[in-house]
């Protein structure tokens, strides 16, 4: 049963991988066998360092993840520095607050291209690879609980997180022939700078918590289990699936 969650062997690319929920699945990932290719704007150290304590290859590329362009040269980086890819996990991903009402082109783009649209451009660029490899392959998408709830005051994030739900089952259906498994994780309420702002504010931090069955804001390391899961042989047969790890958040 082990070998099924083991990934020796295999190379994952990560997005947005410095901090947070991205550097808790990098790190899992790594523990599980795989080497790490790390996406980010800014030389991801700590993440660095935690990889290879456990045994594992870090290559970062340091690339900016609202341009188009980054998607071609993180596969290149990729496939130069571990000779293939076999697992993606598209996780960078922006939030900006303001009322529906006051809300920016520029708030709404910037969100749009980070959250949606490069990470479908950069899983087709994946998908292509993979098909060339003629291996199998796993792309995990990072959802939220606005993929499912409207929130306030973040309209291009939830349209963004939205999507990302229905391109997750769009590709699972064009991909799952190929050998390719498509699936994501909605992460509930976690504790990273993402949610700074919200866990700063008294009021909404302390609805939110008595919102969440299991008690307590999620870390990055709930997001081990999962991530493993999904990017190994155990998810064969799970195609176009998103997975909560909320703490019970969409059960109430
Ligand atoms: P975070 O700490 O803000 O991490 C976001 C990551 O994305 C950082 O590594 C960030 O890099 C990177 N990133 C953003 N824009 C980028 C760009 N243009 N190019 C390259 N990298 C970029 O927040 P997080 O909570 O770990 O978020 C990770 C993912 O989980 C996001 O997709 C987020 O929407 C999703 N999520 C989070 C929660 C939560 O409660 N925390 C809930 C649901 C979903 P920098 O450090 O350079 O900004």
């Amino acid at each position: 049963m082990k070998e099924m969650f083991d990934l020796r062997g295999k190379v994952a690319i990560i997005t947005g991988c410095n901090t947070g929920l991205g550097q808790g699945m990098a790190l899992a990932l790594a523990e599980a066998g795989a080497d790490i290719v790390g996406i980010n704007r800014s030389n991801p150290t700590e993440t660095a360092l935690l990889i290879e304590k456990t045994g594992r290859k870090f290559h970062s590329v340091i690339a900016d993840m609202s341009k188009m362009e980054t998607t071609d040269l993180v596969i290149k980086e990729a496939v130069s520095a571990f000779g293939k890819v076999d697992i993606l996990v598209n996780n960078a991903g922006i939030i900006r607050r303001n009322d529906a009402i006051d809300f920016t082109e520029k708030d709404w783009d910037e969100v749009m291209d980070v959250n949606l649209k490069t990470l479908f451009f950069m899983s087709q660029t994946f998908a292509k690879q993979v098909m060339k490899q003629g291996s199998a392959g796993n792309i995990i998408n990072i959802a939220s609980m606005l993929s499912y709830q409207g929130g306030i005051r973040v309209p291009s994030y939830t349209s963004s997180k939205s999507g990302v739900l229905g391109l997750t089952k769009a590709l699972a259906n064009e991909w799952a022939q190929h050998g390719i498994n498509v699936n994501a994780i909605a992460p509930g309420y976690m504790e990273t700078n993402n949610t700074q702002a919200l866990r700063a504010d008294e009021n909404r931090s302390s609805e939110i918590l008595g919102r969440i069955p299991a008690g307590r804001w999620g870390t990055p390391s709930d997001m081990a289990g999962p991530i493993v899961f999904l990017a190994s042989e155990a998810s064969r047969y799970v195609h176009g699936y998103t997975i909560a790890v909320d703490g019970g958040w969409l059960a109430r």
